[in-house]
């Protein structure tokens, strides 16, 4: 099998040829990778913002593919099955969030790609308790970005409960998908991208943004929420000042430069600035059941797997429309 692995920060992927796909151990299933969405957290990781990743390190936790192995006590799974994985990839289920219920915030929580390796490969292996089945309407490659930027901008969305008029900063994987959930809610989308950014802009408003402008503008009314998926704090009071009192900014992102200081009147009036971490199964079983009834459509770019590098060079330099996907 091949690999795309990770050895250290600022270092390019490097492609590795194995004579053999790992075997699945009790619990787990062997997984032949059919496509795997490339995240902003995967830039994160190979940038070195996330500082503690498993090494080496495959990286990648939207795959999409069919069950190749089965390990011993898995039930609920068959040779063929097509599932997906998510980045939460296993928690402990008895540390004070599990039992609350916060499985994202497990102590011992393990992400994909991230402590265990993910799917910028042609076989993963993954704990069969945290594989999704797919809804059928959406092929190997559309359904990828259903498991993280779906899946994080659900929760986001979630959190920022029943806003009227939502904010979305930063109009990349995450936003695209999160554009068409919040139409099918009722709710109205202003659509922040960087200042100049005009195909960013026409891309939102395609989606159903009812106004798209850059963030270094207000939006023609007030926010009643918004959610920030770029990685940038200065959004943070640039999305206070766009909100109204008792509103709610959503941090979407898993890392994000400093937030910069601003006057506590931005704050004032009970807003609400608070992160997202994660998913839980939970998150994952309301989505990916919700998608195919918007029915949210995915906008991919597929790279072919030995080109993760490129793939990963041109999100960060922002030319991805939609999300990127590599196909094994
Ligand atoms: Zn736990
Ligand atoms: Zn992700």
């Amino acid at each position: 099998m091949r690999g795309m692995v990770f050895d250290g920060a600022r270092r390019p992927l490097r492609l590795e040829l194995r004579l053999a796909p790992p075997a699945p151990a009790p619990g787990q299933v062997l997984i032949r990778v059919a496509a795997c969405g490339v995240c902003r957290t995967d830039l994160h990781v190979v940038d070195g913002e996330l500082t503690r990743p498993k090494l080496p390190l495959i990286p990648g936790h939207e795959i999409v593919g069919r069950v190749a192995g089965i390990g011993a006590g898995v039930g609920h799974w068959a040779l063929g099955d097509r599932v997906g994985v998510p980045w939460l990839g296993w928690t402990c289920g008895s540390c004070r969030q599990c039992r609350a219920g916060h499985e994202n915030l497990c102590e011992r929580a393990r992400f994909t790609g991230y402590d265990i390796d993910g799917g910028y490969a042609d076989y993963a292996i993954a704990d069969a308790r945290y594989c999704f089945a797919l809804p059928a309407a959406y092929d190997d490659v559309a359904a990828a970005p259903l498991l993280c930027a779906g899946l994080i901008g659900y929760r986001a969305l979630r959190l920022a409960g029943t806003a009227e008029r939502l904010g979305l900063y930063g109009f990349g994987a995450a936003a695209h998908i999160a554009v068409q959930v919040a139409r099918h809610r009722g709710q109205t989308i202003f659509a922040f991208t960087k200042p100049g950014d005009r195909a960013g802009q026409d891309f939102a408003r395609s989606l159903g943004a009812a106004w798209a402008g850059g963030s270094d503008q207000l939006p023609p009314e007030p926010l009643d929420a918004a959610l920030i998926f770029a990685p940038v704090g200065a959004l943070v009071p640039a999305a206070l000042a766009a909100t109204s009192p008792g509103g709610t900014v959503v941090c979407a992102g898993i890392h994000m430069s400093a937030i910069p200081a601003f006057p506590y009147a931005l704050l004032w009036q009970e807003r609400l600035v608070r992160s997202v971490a994660n998913l839980t199964r939970q998150d994952g079983e309301e989505f990916l059941a919700l998608a195919p009834q918007v029915p949210v459509r995915t906008t991919t770019v597929p790279f072919p797997l030995a080109e993760a590098n490129t793939a990963l060079d041109r999100l960060r330099r922002g030319e991805i429309e939609g999300a990127a996907v590599l196909v094994p």
